[in-house]
């Protein structure tokens, strides 16, 4: 599973980046086309959701999608053979 920010519903106000204990949601600097600074992700494959969700069968944490006011966070599956990176933290 893979984190992704929802750009067309994001509004920037960084509540997201408050709640997570991997402090994976950093403040953005660039505005987009909307004129928002949407929220980067730093190494999202350590987000617990992203390595176990489907183990489990339910979201873990989720405490980003819980606080978000738009709706714009959310975990996509990931392609067949797509590449991605795995992190473990202790
Ligand atoms: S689910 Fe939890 S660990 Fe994963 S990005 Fe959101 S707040 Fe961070
Ligand atoms: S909480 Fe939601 S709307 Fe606010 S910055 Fe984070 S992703 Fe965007």
């Amino acid at each position: 599973m893979k984190l992704v920010i929802d750009e067309g519903r994001c509004k920037g106000c960084n509540l997201c980046t408050m709640v997570c204990p991997y402090r994976i949601f950093q403040p953005g600097t660039i505005l987009n086309r909307r004129g928002i600074v949407v929220p980067v992700l730093d190494r999202p494959e350590r987000c617990t959701n992203c390595r176990l969700q489907k183990l489990h069968g339910r979201t873990l944490c989720g405490m980003c999608q819980m606080i978000c006011p738009d709706q714009a966070v959310r975990w996509d599956e990931e392609r067949l053979f797509e590449r991605h990176r795995m992190a473990i933290e202790f």
